[in-house]
């Protein structure tokens, strides 16, 4: 299925000049770059995109958990409580430089995009992933040091979280429908 996912380079991509590494990867693989912006996320923008949603707050909570609990540490906070903590870093986080947001088109590219990235924690990462390639952050270096993993890039999960995340940061004028000539080849019919 052709899909559009969003994909922002958070500003440890673009302080270490991994912006055309980054989406050099992505047009490789064929997918097409129909939108494309470097701007200043506002905190207002930044909560929007990182919702004040309780299951996704869960999740992000049990994933810090989870590391520290695979340690033999326990932690006394509940996962809601720590995927609050980790919301309000990364509204800071995001908004404190320049980001690139980027709409990407092509035959399954949500999943794709994901498996690209490669895990949330860079530390766990495999390599040829961005994260793993490009970065070493982990769970615990994050949460000791009192901020959200720094992991280069963020990617839609799903559909429907890539069609509200698409809505808040480009206006439909923004987003530039257009032909590759390689689309001729990569979606031949015979
Ligand atoms: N994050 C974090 N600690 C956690 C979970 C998440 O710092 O325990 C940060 C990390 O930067 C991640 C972002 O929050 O990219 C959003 O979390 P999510 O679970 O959606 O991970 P992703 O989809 O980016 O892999
Ligand atoms: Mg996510």
């Amino acid at each position: 299925m052709i899909e559009r996912t969003l994909v922002l380079l958070k500003p440890d991509a673009v302080q270490r000049a991994l912006v055309g590494e980054i989406v050099s990867r992505f047009e490789r693989t064929g997918f097409k770059v129909v939108a494309l912006k470097l701007c200043y996320a506002s905190k207002e923008t930044a909560g929007q995109h990182y919702a004040d949603d309780q299951a996704w707050l869960k999740s992000v909570g049990e994933k810090t958990k989870k590391s520290y609990e695979a340690k033999g540490i326990s932690v006394k906070d509940d996962a809601l409580t720590i995927g609050n903590r980790i919301r309000q870093q990364l509204m800071d986080f995001i908004s404190m430089s320049p980001i690139v947001a980027v709409v990407l088109e092509g035959h399954d590219v949500i999943g794709k995009v994901r498996i690209m990235c490669g895990d949330t924690a860079p530390n766990k990462s495999a390599p040829g992933t961005i994260r793993g390639d490009f970065a070493f952050d982990s769970y615990g270096l994050a949460d000791t040091s009192g901020r959200p993993i720094q992991n280069l890039i963020h990617a839609s999960d799903s559909v429907e979280s890539a069609k509200r995340e698409i809505a808040i940061w480009f206006k439909e004028s923004e987003i530039h429908p257009y032909q590759r000539v390689d689309e001729a080849l990569l979606y031949r019919k015979m």
